[in-house]
């Protein structure tokens, strides 16, 4: 009695979801949507099939059909609102473009001159500009941009080290997570890797002693995700950059997120990878997407002499970025050398944002939004004390303080709130703490308080 894909084809369900799913997959999710319901006959989940009439099953069918398709667009990328606090958030996509970036990549979403010099009508550089904007900012020799941070540890030690030794410290030998763990990576390189010192303490003295002929390089990875503390003790890059040099092999240092300018008075101690390159290390690499607040990308800085040598591999051309990477990044760092990024990049915009500046905004949606819930209503709002995260493996450990909107509500459980607010149309994305759902303003464009507004008063009332 079940219908056929073609019966299922012809009803007005089906006829009206055609414009947007296209013949094919409106085929395919008819087919799926039959199996089911053949599935969950047969396997006796409907407690008397024999009930069910042709007329019945295909209304099913149709049902069926219109669920499954809305499921299947919710898997598409979706705008969220972040009220998590936590800034650079890897699962939603890290930073956020500022205004003037995505102008550019609208610009250069079309055709543009990502290798093409306009002067001489013959083809460019690739990220020429880019690159100069890199090397003026960090005061490094030459910089080159790749896919990501991960691409650029892997190309530099490909580069640098194939055949020979790297020297890591027992207490670098970190995961930065999805499958990202420096001796890993080095191995799939083709670099050996000897590991010095302990998990607390590397000296100098450690490095020095590994050093031999078939030593390539030093690697300095930056503790972005942890934090060892109490009795510890590493080299400064000064002593390591004393140390390369008297031996001839390279210094490379994999900062990670890496701040381009001073973020010391919001609590982060991030090298600012100028200060790395001004220490002495060769070449160092860090994320486009992270602190700096761009695009996924991986960014080379150091020695020209390396860094030209890096770009010629084969392999450069294998991990090479993307003309709207360039766009983001160009208009990015312009506003790093105009100094007005803290103002105009949103990353930076909300680590400075202060607790003050919080509380004022998360005391008016509060209003707001009492004003829209029943006066007797069951819905409860109020404003406590709380932490925002860094996040994105930048700065382990450091938090600032905020204002957080604490929801509750008399027949919903916190859990059915935060489930309420994800699964809205413009998707809340919150945390549970004590029992109550925290909305942090400090990851929440101003653009988007009124929305979140209608999110979270439709999910109270
Ligand atoms: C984040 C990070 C990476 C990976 O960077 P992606 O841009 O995510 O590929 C590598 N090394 C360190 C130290 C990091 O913090």
């Amino acid at each position: 009695m079940l219908p056929s894909t073609e019966d299922l084809l012809n009803t007005p369900a089906a006829r009206e979801l055609l414009a947007e799913t296209g013949r094919r997959r409106l085929t395919s999710l008819s087919r799926a949507a039959i199996d089911s319901i053949r599935h969950e006959i047969s396997t006796g989940t409907r407690s008397e099939p024999r009930s069910y009439s042709k007329v019945d099953l295909l209304a099913k069918a149709e049902i069926q059909l219109k669920l499954l398709w809305a499921s299947s667009r919710a898997l598409r990328l979706r705008r969220v609102i972040n009220a998590t606090g936590v800034v650079i958030h890897t699962n939603l996509g890290r930073a956020p473009l500022s205004a003037e970036a995505l102008q550019v990549v609208q610009e250069a979403s079309g055709y543009c001159t990502v290798e093409y010099d306009i002067r001489s009508g013959k083809r460019g550089k690739r990220g020429a500009y880019v690159e100069d904007l890199i090397s003026e900012i960090t005061e490094a020799e030459s910089a080159l941009v790749v896919n990501n941070c991960a691409a650029a540890a892997f190309l530099l030690l490909v580069v640098l080290a194939n055949g020979g030794e790297v020297i890591v410290s027992r207490g670098e030998l970190v995961e930065i997570g999805g499958d990202f763990r420096v001796p890993d990576v080095l191995a799939q390189s083709g670099a050996r890797l000897k590991e010095v010192g302990t998990t607390n303490r590397t000296k100098l003295s450690d490095y020095e002693q590994a050093i031999s002929e078939n030593t390539k390089a030093i690697l300095r990875v930056h503790p972005s995700n942890y934090k060892i503390v109490g009795f510890t003790e590493k080299p400064s890059v000064v002593d390591l950059a004393g140390l390369s040099r008297r031996h001839g092999i390279v210094l490379y240092e994999d900062a990670g997120s890496g701040a381009l300018v001073d973020l010391s008075q919001f609590g982060l101690d991030e090298p600012r990878i100028a200060s790395s390159i001004s220490d002495g290390a060769d070449v160092v690499s860090f994320s486009g997407d992270k602190l700096l607040g761009g695009a996924q990308a991986g960014i080379i800085v150091g020695r020209k002499g390396l860094v030209e040598q890096i770009r010629k591999h084969p392999l450069y051309r294998a991990l090479r970025a993307s003309k709207l990477v360039y766009a983001i990044l160009e208009a990015t760092l312009e506003s790093y050398l105009r100094e007005d990024a803290m103002q105009q990049v949103p990353v930076l915009k909300m680590l400075a944002m202060s607790k003050e500046e919080i509380t004022a905004r998360a005391e008016s949606v509060k209003e707001r939004l009492l004003e829209t819930l029943d006066a007797k209503g069951a819905g409860d709002v109020e404003i406590v004390a709380g932490e925002s995260v860094i996040g994105g493996g930048a700065a382990s450990g450091v938090q600032r303080e905020t204002a957080l909107i604490a929801l509750k509500h008399s027949q919903k459980s916190a859990v059915e709130i935060e489930e309420g607010l994800r699964t809205a149309e413009t998707p809340v994305i919150s945390r549970i703490e004590n029992d109550k759902v925290m909305i942090d303003l400090r990851t929440v464009s101003e653009d988007d308080e009124p929305e979140l507004l209608e999110v979270i008063s439709n999910v109270l009332r």
